[in-house]
C-alpha cells in the first residue's frame, strides 16, 4: 500500500475507488469560481512616496483608468493617509480596489515621525478585522476587509542611495506589510546607473534589516518565474496614461526630445513585470 493512502491522523485506510457512474462533484471547482466572481475581489495597495514621486501617475498607468487625483501641496503639517474605494470590472469580474496614498510624506523638515501615521493606518485596520471576527454575530461575508494587502514603497531616482527616511519607514513596515520597493520615474536615471542603483538598494535594505517581499518559489509551478522576478527587484517603473503612436500602434508611452520611453516595453522598464506581480500573487495578509 502506499504511503500517501494512509490518513496518520485516524490511522484509518483509504481506498481508492472507481465510479459507478457521474455524481456531479467534478463542478465543484467551477461552484467555487461562480461563487468567487459573484462575490468579488478585494484589493488593498498602500503607495508610500514622496510628495511628486509619481505615486498617482503609476496607479492610473497600472489600472489603465483615471482616479480622482488632487495634486497634494508640499506644504503639509504632517503625514495623512487618504484611502480612496473604487468599484472596478473587468469581463464580469469585480475589483474591489483601495488605493492608501501617504499625502505629505517627505515634506516636513523634521521628518522623524512621518513612518507613524502609516503604521497606525495599517494596525488599525487590523484591529477593525479583529473586532468583527470576534463579534458573536460576524458578517466577514460583506465585510469590507481594509487590511493592506501590498505596500509598494517608491524610490527616488537618485542614483546615490536610499534616504534614512526610506529605511526607517521601511524598517517600521516590514513587519507588517509586503513591501515592494520600485524605483520610481526610472526614465530619469541611465541604464547602467541603475543597474548600480538596484544593486546598491539591495545590499542597503540587507545591511538595514529590512525585509521585502520575496515573490515565493516554493511551488515548482511558478519557482523559475518568481525567482527571475526577485532578482529584478526593486522594479524600476516608469508611469504614463500618454498616448503615443510608436510604429503603427498606440502605446502608453513618455515622450522626449530625444526619444519616447514606452511603459509597456520591458526593455525600458519593469512595469509589465510590476504588473504581473501584483495581479498573479497570491497575497497572504
Ligand atoms: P504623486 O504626488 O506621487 O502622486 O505624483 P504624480 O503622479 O502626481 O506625479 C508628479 C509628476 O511626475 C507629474 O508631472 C507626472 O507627470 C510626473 N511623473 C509621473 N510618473 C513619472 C515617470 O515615470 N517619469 C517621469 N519622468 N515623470 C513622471
Amino acid at each position: 500500500m502506499a504511503a500517501t493512502d494512509v490518513d496518520v491522523f485516524s490511522n484509518e485506510e483509504k481506498r481508492n475507488l472507481s465510479l459507478g457512474g457521474h455524481v456531479g462533484f467534478d463542478s465543484l471547482p467551477d461552484q467555487l469560481v461562480s461563487k468567487s466572481v459573484t462575490q468579488g475581489f478585494c484589493f488593498n495597495i498602500l503607495c508610500v512616496g514622496e510628495t511628486g514621486i509619481g505615486k498617482s501617475t503609476l496607479m492610473n498607468t497600472l489600472f489603465n483608468t483615471m482616479f480622482e487625483n488632487e495634486e497634494a501641496s508640499h506644504y503639509q503639517n504632517g503625514v495623512y493617509l487618504r484611502p480612496r474605494t473604487y468599484d472596478l470590472q473587468e469581463s464580469n469580474v469585480h475589483l474591489k480596489l483601495t488605493i492608501v496614498d501617504t499625502v505629505g510624506f517627505g515634506d516636513q523638515i523634521n521628518k522623524e515621525d512621518s513612518y507613524k501615521p502609516i503604521v497606525d493606518y495599517i494596525d488599525t485596520q487590523f484591529e477593525n478585522y479583529l473586532q468583527e471576527e470576534l463579534k458573536i454575530k460576524r458578517s466577514l461575508f460583506n465585510y469590507h476587509d481594509t487590511r493592506i494587502h501590498i505596500c509598494l514603497y517608491f524610490i527616488a531616482p537618485t542614483g546615490h542611495s536610499l534616504k534614512s527616511l526610506d529605511l526607517v519607514t521601511m524598517k517600521k513596515l516590514d513587519s507588517k506589510v509586503n513591501i515592494i520597493p520600485i524605483i520610481a520615474k526610472a526614465d530619469t536615471i541611465s541604464k547602467s546607473e541603475l543597474h548600480k542603483f538596484k544593486i546598491k538598494i539591495m545590499s542597503e535594505l540587507v545591511s538595514n534589516g529590512v525585509q521585502i517581499y520575496q515573490f515565493p518559489t516554493d511551488d515548482e509551478a511558478v519557482s523559475e518565474i518568481n525567482a527571475s522576478m526577485n532578482a529584478h527587484l526593486p522594479f524600476a517603473v516608469v508611469g504614463s496614461v500618454e498616448e503615443v503612436k510608436v510604429g503603427n500602434k498606440t502605446v502608453r508611452a513618455r515622450q522626449y526630445p530625444w526619444g519616447v520611453v514606452q511603459v509597456e516595453n520591458e526593455s525600458h522598464c519593469d512595469f509589465v513585470k510590476l504588473r504581473e506581480m501584483l495581479i498573479r500573487s497570491t497575497w497572504r495578509i
